[in-house]
């Protein structure tokens, strides 16, 4: 993908600070973290979002993280991770190149996590019976 900003750090053309390389996914920090150490962990080949995404690549990607993490607990003393995925624009994604979030995180950090709400009387049923009713229809 010519335009690609993500196939463009891949294929070199503009710099990144890289953590990790290997045939499959490159991993490098993301310019505007949400805390230091936030790694982007990127599969090589094109896919817009985690759903076109090979599964080869999506485990290449996992493999990869359990590579990182634990260098980002290590080297900078993080005591977790969040990994995130965002997908399409109403869940924030902004880069149309699949990649995975990897967001050390510190006791007390304050940084935000998802919020939890309740389910109405019987709603939690009526949303898992449509959720299993469209499981492998698309
Ligand atoms: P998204 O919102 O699509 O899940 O995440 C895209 C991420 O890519 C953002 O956190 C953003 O800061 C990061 N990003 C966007 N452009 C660049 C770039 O050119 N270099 C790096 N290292 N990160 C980028
Ligand atoms: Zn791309």
């Amino acid at each position: 993908m010519d335009e690609c900003i993500f196939c463009m750090i891949i294929r070199g053309e503009i710099p990144c600070a890289k953590v990790y390389d290997d045939k499959d996914v490159i991993a490098f920090l993301d310019i505007n973290p949400s805390s230091a150490g936030h790694v982007l962990v990127v599969p090589k080949k094109h896919s817009t979002n985690i759903l076109e995404t090979e599964e080869k690549d999506i485990s290449a990607c996992f493999k990869a993280i359990k590579k990182i993490a634990p260098a980002l607990l290590q080297a900078l003393g993080a005591q977790g991770f969040n990994t995130g995925i965002n997908t399409h624009k109403a869940a924030g994604q902004a880069v149309m190149h699949t990649h995975i979030h990897l967001i050390p995180r510190f006791e007390n950090d304050n940084l935000l996590t998802f919020p939890h709400t309740k389910y109405l009387e019987g709603q939690m049923e009526e949303i898992r019976e449509k959720i299993v009713g469209s499981i492998g229809k698309k």
